[in-house]
């Protein structure tokens, strides 16, 4: 392999060697990811649909975005690549050709060691990522695509990108490793990573209870991430997740949930009824952002059930007193997140309560108008407060999607 590269190189320049390197790059993601694709999104669309995660399926905008970043996201690991490649010219990095150099004990060990230091690097970067202060800039392209699939897999920023790479010559220069386990821990990284965005799940009931297996991470645990940024970062192993107690607190329920759908499906007519219930749920769970339903019990699921939410300034008083108390909102701060709130509120009024609009369109605009609220918020809260309150959003959306939906 390295041969091939380097004579393109001599033959045709660098520039040929780095569309080469990419495209073996691209090409040993894009094509396990378009069978898996093809299989689950084309030939048994309707057949397993019981099995998805979430009971909907993206916009091909969304797929489209995800090839683009990642035809970018080849061609800078391809050019990293290149670089690790004429650093081992020079004499750095410890890729070595021959096994019994240092035996197969320690090919094994060494594999074992590049999956566990990769494991333990992409829980504490990633978690960096979800940084406030990073989040926008290095991370947001991957979770636009809040409903996964095999292509979401290399579909990241370019800074975002170089941190995922980053990895790959600090582990070749701090130890030795076989060109073969290299490739080995390559692979199983993209086959790990695909299934882990195909947005199916196919482990079996109690694998996340499973004293051995629950610390293999499930489609459903990163599924849960790309849903609700605010847990679940680990990748391979649900070892950093349950040390650093990130895990989502209903993460083994809802398994259960997609499981246990999975098992009483009733055949290819099964995406009708559920999308009517999603539709239902979509409706209530956009009630619930609608009014900003705090646990303070002031406006019960009963209320909003039965289209009793008040008018947008009473709305506005009750979010004001929550978020002034529940995160100790400075004197200065006040009056900035009472205008947004209130011109929020207005806005839903405007464009959402009106009896004449699907409910997936109510809910389609209500996240709309979350999302851009949540930025202006962003603006103004501190990040503790504004994680704080992205915590409790992200809370009472999911105990409204878990109530109603399942
Ligand atoms: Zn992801
Ligand atoms: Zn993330």
């Amino acid at each position: 392999m390295h041969t091939i590269i380097e004579n393109i190189g001599l033959q045709f320049g660098p520039g040929a060697a780095w569309l080469l390197t990419s495209t073996m790059i691209f090409l040993r993601y894009a094509i396990p990811a378009s069978l898996v694709f093809w299989l689950v999104y084309k030939w048994k669309r309707k057949e397993w649909f019981a099995w998805k995660i979430q009971q909907r399926f993206p916009k091909a905008s969304q797929i489209r975005q995800e090839l683009r970043y990642s035809l970018l996201t080849s061609l800078l690991f391809g050019g990293m690549a290149l670089g690790v490649f004429f650093l081992r010219k020079m004499g750095y990095g410890q890729l070595y050709f021959d096994v019994s150099e240092h035996g197969w004990g320690y090919w094994f060990l060494s594999l074992a060691l590049l999956i566990a230091a990769h494991d333990t690097y992409f829980y504490w970067m990633h978690r960096l990522m979800h940084h406030p202060k990073l989040y926008r800039r290095f991370h947001l392209v991957h979770h636009q695509s809040t409903n996964p699939t095999p292509y979401t897999s290399f579909s990241f920023h370019p800074l975002e990108s170089v941190l995922e790479f980053a990895i790959i010559p600090l582990l070749t220069l701090l130890m030795p490793v076989h060109a073969a386990a290299f490739f080995l821990f390559t692979l199983w990284s993209i086959v790990f990573n695909v299934l882990g965005h195909t947005g199916y799940e196919i482990s079996p009931s109690g694998f996340t209870r499973h004293p051995f297996f629950k610390w293999l991470n499930t489609p459903t645990h990163h599924n849960m991430h790309h849903h609700q940024a605010r847990f679940n970062y680990s990748l391979y192993f649900n070892f950093w997740d349950r040390v650093m107690h990130t895990n989502h607190p209903d993460y083994d329920a809802f398994f259960e949930t997609v499981v246990e759908r999975a098992g009483k499906k009733q055949g290819p007519q099964q995406p009708v009824p559920l999308q009517k219930r999603a539709s239902k749920v979509a409706a209530v769970v956009g009630l619930l952002l609608l009014c900003n339903v705090s646990a303070s019990g002031q406006m019960t699921l009963d209320d909003i059930k039965s289209g009793n939410y008040g008018t947008p300034t009473y709305r506005t008083q009750q979010v004001d007193s929550l978020m002034r108390s529940g995160l100790g909102l400075r004197d200065d701060q006040i009056p900035k997140v009472h205008d947004i709130n209130l011109r929020y509120a207005q806005r839903t009024e405007t464009e959402v309560v009106k009896p004449d609009l699907s409910d997936w369109t109510r809910y389609r605009r209500l996240m709309k108008i979350q999302q851009e609220k949540d930025k202006e918020l962003e603006a103004v809260l501190t990040a503790t407060q504004f994680e704080k309150y992205a915590t409790k959003r992200d809370e009472l959306l999911w105990k409204g999607v878990k109530d109603f939906f399942f």
